[in-house]
């Protein structure tokens, strides 16, 4: 097994207790103020969390990381989505 396919098992893995277990991700809104969403965030798949809401609410799995660009932001998210697709 590759580096890179130990440490996405391991991170799989420890997003379950999460609530992520599908390593879906989304740019989000985790600092107030900002014109763009400048966190990583998992998905939420609470019922009540608008799909198309990039805020971050009491009912988001985290972790939330802040990287403090929008761009950077988007960038990340879509390659860890490319990267961890759905477990089948
Ligand atoms: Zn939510």
């Amino acid at each position: 097994m590759s580096a890179l396919n130990r440490l996405r098992a391991a991170a799989r893995s420890d997003m379950k207790r999460w609530g992520n277990p599908d390593l879906a991700w989304r740019a989000c809104f985790s600092t107030d103020g900002t014109d763009g969403p400048t966190g990583v965030a998992p998905v939420c798949r609470d019922e009540g969390h608008d799909p198309d809401d990039g805020s971050v609410y009491v009912c988001c799995p985290g972790p939330v990381i802040e990287v403090e660009s929008a761009p950077l932001a988007e960038y990340l998210a879509a390659l860890l989505n490319t990267d961890c697709p759905k477990e089948a």
